[in-house]
């Protein structure tokens, strides 16, 4: 197991060897899980400090309970296309940790989605709720559906057939499912319709990411984006730094993404690349976020449409090499394992100096190692990227008043989260002498408040 720290005292040595068994364990279980495996080794590994200070943890066996889901529901998924020929698709959901609240965390659409995939997600989205600070436990679903080049006739029978299975295992008390990759404001409308449909009654907290006619939150849509830029803020604050004259670039060109570059924008950086899953763009003088927008959100099209009304810039194939560009912050907005070791390598020897994910797990674990190796200020998934089911939880608040509060309300309440999330993860990393390791710092902040709760709930 990889330790930054170079001398490792004997009850650390005890700890290390005792997070190795328990990762044997947990491989010989499921070997092939390779995202959910790569998600608990980082895991185990940043939380060796708090198992050396705090012995409980170990005499209860925490860990060992906390890394077995609560409960999977997996189920068919049958539907029509406009051929009236008949697709079976599979459907997930995890309900990993409910300590601290509902189940709560997307769905997404993928044909990369499977269990190793839905578990490592439903993992780091329990520690990313506990750092929110809000009543949530963690879960995640979907399926291995491809939205891409399906009709909206479609992409609704869809919808309401994998509801027509799941809405016997959720509920605003239950489980509180949202959009993820391949999930927005239309797939939860059709999903909520088919739940309303079945249940009989208007449970409007039951799904968040919703339209705001009925029961959706302004500023959900963004807030992944903006929550982001607000925590790299925190990060430049500590430095005396501030996004004016940076150069930016975020892989991606959805809602994580757009927001994340907006945000930016404003507040005086150049982004000057963005990709999707064909390719990336790149213009030195900095892109515009209104061609992007159209692209994306008018158009559905493909980011290499770019080119078309900006010759200026330019269009590659390989979306990967986005990270050979020179950058002052990087930030990985598009989905997982997306910096490997020689991307993170070239992004230093290229003078980044903050790398912060907007996606979930982009960097792997080499990767994050090379940035921690070389001072990099990085800032990891679960806390950068929470303010979007942050906003999901004061969505749910909203939905529980039966009120709606102005985007200035949810605005102001998101930047809070986020400086909250971030002083936490760095008194949790000064506490146990990581400093600076934002992601010790994160998990052990997310883990000790779970962990915690379970203790107090009772665990067997
Ligand atoms: N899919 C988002 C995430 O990864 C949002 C989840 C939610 O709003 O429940 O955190």
């Amino acid at each position: 197991m990889t330790q930054l720290e170079r001398v490792v005292s004997k009850e650390e040595q005890e700890v290390i060897d005792y997070m190795d068994e328990l990762y044997e364990k947990i491989k010989a279980r499921d070997a092939h899980e390779v995202e959910f495996l790569q998600a608990t080794k980082m895991l185990l590994n940043s939380l060796v400090p708090v198992f050396v200070k705090n012995r409980t943890y170990r005499e209860k066996n925490i860990l060992e309970q906390l890394i077995e889901p609560e409960r999977i529901i997996t189920f068919r998924v049958p539907w029509i296309d406009d051929n009236g020929k008949t697709h079976v698709n599979r459907g997930y959901r995890v309900q990993f940790n409910s300590a601290l609240g509902p189940y709560k965390g997307g769905l997404r659409f993928h044909p990369s989605v499977n269990l190793s995939v839905m578990k490592f997600l439903a993992l780091t989205q329990i520690f990313k709720n506990s750092l929110t600070g809000q009543p949530i436990g963690g879960g995640k679903g979907g399926a291995d559906f491809d939205p891409k080049g399906k009709s909206d006739n479609e992409i609704m029978r869809f919808c309401q057939s994998f509801m027509t299975e799941l809405y016997r295992h959720i509920g605003p008390d239950i489980d509180v499912p949202a959009g993820d990759i391949g999930v927005g404001k239309r797939e939860v409308g059709y999903m909520f319709g088919q739940y309303k449909r079945i249940q009989g009654a208007y449970h409007a907290g039951v799904l968040t990411g919703k339209g705001l006619n009925y029961g959706g939150s302004l500023g959900r849509t963004e807030a992944t984006g903006y929550g982001t830029i607000y925590f790299v803020q925190e990060m430049l604050k500590d430095r005396r730094e501030d996004f004016k004259n940076k150069t930016v670039i975020t892989s991606g060109s959805g809602n994580v993404a757009i927001y994340a570059m907006e945000k930016a924008i404003k507040l005086g950086a150049k982004v000057v690349a963005c990709s999707d899953s064909s390719g990336y763009v790149y213009d030195r003088n900095g892109l515009s976020l209104q061609t992007i927008k159209r692209i994306k959100f008018s158009e559905g099209a493909r980011i290499s449409e770019y080119v078309k009304t900006h010759p200026e810039a330019e269009y590659f194939d390989d979306g990967s090499k986005i990270w050979s560009i020179p950058c002052d912050i990087a930030l990985p907005c598009a989905t997982q394992n997306e910096i490997d070791e020689a991307s993170a390598k070239m992004l230093v020897k290229n003078g980044v100096q903050v790398v912060a994910e907007g996606a979930n797990m982009p960097c792997s674990i080499e990767a994050i190692d090379v940035f921690l190796e070389n001072d990099i200020m990085f800032g990891p998934a679960q806390a950068v990227n929470a303010g979007g089911v942050a906003c999901s939880s004061l969505e749910m608040a909203q939905n529980s008043q039966r009120l709606s509060w102005t985007v200035e309300q949810v605005d102001e309440q998101l930047q809070k989260i986020m400086k909250t999330i971030y002083s936490n993860c760095k008194r949790a990393s000064n506490k146990y002498d990581h400093p600076g390791n934002l992601v010790v710092g994160a998990n052990i902040a997310g883990f000790t408040k779970v962990a915690d709760t379970m203790i107090e709930q009772g665990v067997i």
